[in-house]
């Protein structure tokens, strides 16, 4: 009784009752487990002859059922049922004489307690599958939830179908463009199994379930995976062998093919964002070209015009010299509008790179702002004698440096300095414009970096720009690997920094 109390299987009751009872009644025992009505031996004792499995059919279940012991030729049969239904034969052979009632009572009374421990290897068994089960669904999820293709993932969904539910047959079917045709197969021994066995259209599909539902010797799981939109078919998967698929083993497959529609969704999702992705990609592409095309084109005309009206303001007429001066101011607007909408799609696209050389900072510097003070008499330069290297890349940093160095010109009206100063220990080197302007608000000290940010004081000022020209200096400045910074402070005057590694 202790042992029994203890067995944590199916097979060890049995085995622990076949044992007694062989002892008792010196006669060889075998134990039955009865399963989805099937017989199947797990344990025997004393001189059992090698008995084949039998079907459950042969023994006489409904009469176990009710007495709990049936003779049958030389063999006593001894049934134990638990939850009401009969889980186990005890086989009893080469009957001599009849059971007396003692020997009767004794087996009733161990039919009890052996019920009872049936009962709990049963719970154990059932705990111990939930787990398993629980451990195999989660290995599952991780495998196919990471998928981004339908074909390797229904490969896959078989694969593990085949495993979960040990179906000798997994197919699964999905719609692809106007048919629904079989998109992948497995079978546990393929060798046995074409995959021409589940068939690969739909209609014939539907008739191999047909039959299989009308009592074909094939079980077969019909499972339908959630439609994504009603003029949709989800997908089908079709497991199959010879057996039928107990209760427990469908809510394994349902929970699975749950687990198989986030899957399939998973991709779906995938794959729109992938094609979200493409369509974005190629219109920024689109509008960059176009932007480069359109800059590119507007320099031409710009640098004729331009030129004749600089020839123009030399004019003697003072009426016609200051037409052609404000024209000479508009173009070079319009000229570094186009040039900034160049650097912006160049700093937009995706090889956006650099072309570095080594050169003094401060002859670059000192060329810079003299181009930009055209009269020679606001920007001043503070250098040290001797060159400052550096690696950047010419074109690039002039544009940083020439938006900078312009906007201290634009919002101020007295001087500017511009200032070359490498740090003590030879790492860094700082440009610094510093000029007496407008300001910046505090407030606006962070946009004013951003793509066609301002300041709130330069637009209520009427100051013309596009708010592009910082945004620009900050991309360049951050391909160079380096920073751009800026202290302000309204109706005082700014000063930006451009710190530059030395080389
Ligand atoms: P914009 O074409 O408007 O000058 P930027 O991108 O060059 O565009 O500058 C962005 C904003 O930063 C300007 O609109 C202005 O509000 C502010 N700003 C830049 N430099 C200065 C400066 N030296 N003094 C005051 N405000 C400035």
């Amino acid at each position: 009784m202790l042992a029994l109390r203890d067995a944590r299987e199916v097979h060890d009751v049995l085995a622990i009752v076949a044992r007694a009872l062989a002892r008792d009644f010196r006669r060889p025992c075998t134990g039955y487990e009865l399963r989805d009505g099937i017989c199947r031996p797990v344990a025997a004792s004393g001189m059992s002859g090698e008995r084949s499995p039998f079907l459950a059919e042969a023994l006489d279940l409904p009469a176990l059922r009710l007495r709990v012991l049936v003779r049958r030729g030389t063999d006593d049969l001894f049934g134990i049922s638990s939850d009401g239904q009969l889980r186990a034969v005890l086989i009893l052979e080469d009957a001599r004489d009849p059971l007396d009632d003692e020997d009767v009572k004794y087996l009733r009374a161990l039919a009890a307690h052996v019920s009872l421990a049936l009962g709990n290897a049963l719970a154990f068994e059932q705990l111990r599958r939930y787990a398993a089960e629980g451990a195999a669904l989660t290995d599952a999820a991780r495998t196919i939830l990471g998928f981004t293709a339908l074909e390797p993932l229904a490969l896959a969904l078989c694969r593990l179908c085949t495993r979960l539910v040990v179906a000798e047959r997994v197919a699964v079917y999905a719609r692809r463009g106007e048919v629904f045709a079989r998109i992948a197969f497995a079978a546990i021994r393929p060798g046995l199994f074409a995959p021409d066995e589940l068939p690969a259209d739909e209609r014939s599909a539907r008739t191999v379930l047909g039959n299989a539902f009308g009592g074909a010797p094939l079980a077969v799981a019909q499972l339908v995976f959630p439609a994504r939109d009603q003029s949709e078919h989800g997908g089908l998967l079709v497991c199959s062998r010879r057996m039928p698929f107990d209760k427990s083993e469908l809510r394994l497959v349902e929970t699975f093919v749950n687990l198989a529609a986030l899957a399939i969704r998973n991709v779906d999702l995938y794959e729109e964002s992938r094609r979200a992705n493409q369509a974005l990609a190629e219109s920024n592409a689109f509008k960059d070209d176009l932007m480069a095309m359109f800059a590119h084109d507007f320099k031409g005309p710009l640098t004729v015009i331009s030129g004749f009206s600089e020839l123009l303001a030399d004019a003697a007429d003072p009426e016609v010299r200051r037409t052609a001066e404000t024209i000479v101011a508009q173009t070079r607007r319009l000229a570094k509008l186009s040039d900034d909408a160049l650097a912006l799609a160049a700093t937009q696209s995706a090889g956006f790179s650099l072309q570095r050389g080594v050169e003094d900072l401060t002859a670059f510097v000192a060329e810079a702002a003299a181009t930009l003070d055209r009269a020679g008499d606001r920007v001043t330069v503070e250098a040290p004698a001797e060159p400052v290297l550096v690696s950047f890349d010419r074109v690039r940093l002039r544009h940083a440096i020439d938006n900078v160095v312009g906007n201290a010109l634009k919002y101020a009206t007295g001087p500017v300095r511009v200032s070359v100063m490498p740090d003590g220990a030879g790492g860094e080197v700082t440009v610094a414009v510093s000029d007496g302007g407008i300001g910046i608000p505090a407030e606006d000290l962070e946009r004013i970096f951003s793509r066609f940010g301002r300041a709130a004081n330069a637009r209520s000022r009427g100051v013309a720009g596009s708010g592009v020209g910082l945004y620009i200096a900050k991309k360049i400045v951050e391909v160079h690997g380096v920073r751009i910074e800026v202290s302000s402070k309204e109706n005082e005057g700014s000063t930006f920094r451009i710190v530059l590694p030395r080389s």
